[in-house]
């Protein structure tokens, strides 16, 4: 379905031009004469983005602006300012209310388009992961003012054909941003890993070097893993072809090196603000991710993860014809730790446990907790022998010595454990259910047998 965008231009053909030009886009116009209709029809049709004229008769720019940020339900539309050329002031002004750009107008019909394509491009980046997450995660996480009352300062690239020319944008910053900015010449790209490892803008010149070599630099540096999420800047005319071409590679922003200090300013910390959101964005999704297969209490991963983990382990031993092996574990007659010290106590315990068991592990190996006081244990490249001396140390490390419960109670624990094991050379791929029933029963032979105990199961599953 095609994008819609809504145009807010008093000037009839004007509108006509827009009509023609995004309908050429692959876009969907949706045209409005004044900001009354414009926020209208911003509320009730939802488009995609929406570019302002900021002269409308009946309100200043920056005003509908504000109106559309302070609006949940438009709060985060792209939105592109036009202005009047010559009036640095109202430029800073439209930036200041929320705009994610402002352009000269009239416009370059093709930048505009290129720069209609790139926004949209990153605000659906966003909304994937919004949908993953289920909300909108920038308002979730109170970072959905994108007007410019918190502006903060962070690491800045410079990087252009002449080191004076960086030196002198340095020179533009306000102090604070100065002594954050850096200035790096054009063919030490290879050892940036090392010098600006944590470079959250890039300002990078269109032409350095070559014709448009910035914007190869650009694709080289967005590529190295340091930079991967860092921002990109270009300084190139904001009318000409290079300033479309930077859109469509993918820069989050294009500056015309005539605009004010304060502009270049305001841009590079609007980005350094972007930056910062969408750090925090990307580490809730990850720690939502973690919570999806982390057991809370006890750090070991839950059942959700165990399984198909195990399931990949038994396939690479039947690839490699290696031995692995399953363990389950189970408290022993747990039940009367809580009633006797309540389920406080009992859960440190389980923690403890945990850690005990952990401690006692490789690295690839596989700890999960896949009941009340029940956990798996995977082990890669193990024979059976060596399974059975391994349940037997965690068995032990977990019995020998008492448990400190909190609040002066110390008590002993013991774990009862089964263990299974499978693959080896030429065997098929194993029937990881099956395993874990093995196990199971194994452990409750273990129970059986008076507690405390490992024993390994001789079942063919
Ligand atoms: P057995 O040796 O036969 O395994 O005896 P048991 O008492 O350990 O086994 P049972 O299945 O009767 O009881 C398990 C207990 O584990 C019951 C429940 O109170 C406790 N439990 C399960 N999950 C948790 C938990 O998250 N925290 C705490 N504190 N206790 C838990
Ligand atoms: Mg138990
Ligand atoms: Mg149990």
């Amino acid at each position: 379905m095609p994008r819609r965008i809504l145009i807010a231009d008093s000037i009839p053909a004007n509108r006509v031009i827009f009509q023609v030009r995004l309908s050429d886009g692959f876009f969907r116009p949706l045209l409005t004469a004044d900001a009354t209709s414009c926020l209208r029809a911003a509320r009730r049709e939802r488009p995609d983005l929406i570019v302002i004229d900021c002269d409308l008769p009946d309100m200043p720019g920056p005003q509908v602006i504000t109106a559309l940020r302070s609006d949940p339900r438009t709060r985060n539309l792209p939105v592109i300012a036009l202005i009047a050329p010559d009036t640095p002031e109202r430029r800073l002004a439209a930036l200041r209310a929320g705009a994610d750009d402002v352009m000269v107008k009239p416009p370059d019909m093709s930048v505009l388009l290129a720069r209609i394509r790139n926004l949209l491009r990153q605000r659906e980046e966003s909304q994937m992961m919004s949908r993953a997450w289920g909300c909108e995660i920038p308002e979730m996480l109170g970072l959905a003012d994108r007007k410019g009352s918190f502006l903060p300062v962070g690491p800045v690239g410079l990087i252009a054909a002449r080191p004076e020319t960086a030196q002198a944008w340095k020179q533009q910053l306000d102090p604070r941003l100065r002594d954050h900015a850096r200035v790096h010449a054009p063919a030490e790209v290879a050892s940036y890993g090392e010098q600006a490892a944590h470079t959250h803008v890039f300002l990078i010149e269109a032409d350095t070097g070559t014709h448009g070599g910035g914007l190869r630099l650009m694709t080289q540096l967005s590529g190295i893993s340091h930079f991967r999420h860092s921002m990109f800047c270009i300084l190139a005319p904001e009318t000409s072809d290079t300033a479309a071409l930077a859109f469509d590679m993918g820069a989050h922003d294009v500056i015309d090196p005539s605009v004010s200090a304060e502009e270049l300013d305001l841009r590079i910390r609007l980005l350094l603000r972007r930056k910062q959101q969408a750090d925090a964005e990307r580490s809730s999704i990850e720690a939502g991710l973690r919570l999806a297969i982390i057991d809370p209490l006890t750090g070991a991963y839950n059942r959700r993860y165990a399984f198909p983990r195990l399931a990949g382990i038994a396939e690479q031993a039947a690839v490699e014809g290696s031995e692995f092996a399953v363990l389950v574990i189970d408290l022993d007659r747990f039940k009367s730790v809580n009633d006797c010290y309540g389920h406080t106590t009992g859960d440190t315990v389980l923690v403890e446990v945990v850690r005990r068991l952990r401690d006692n592990l490789r690295i690839d190996d596989m700890l999960a907790r896949i009941g009340g006081e029940e956990f798996l244990i995977a082990l890669p490249e193990t024979t059976a022998a060596e399974a059975q001396r391994i349940a037997e140390r965690l068995r032990c490390v977990v019995g020998a010595t008492p448990v400190d419960g909190g609040n002066g109670v110390t008590l002993s624990v013991t774990v009862s454990i089964g263990v299974k094991t499978g693959g080896g050379p030429m065997a098929p791929s194993e029937d990881i259910t099956a395993m874990v029933d093995a196990a199971d029963g194994a452990l409750l032979r273990s129970k059986t047998l008076g507690r405390n105990v490992v024993t390994l199961s001789h079942s063919s599953v």
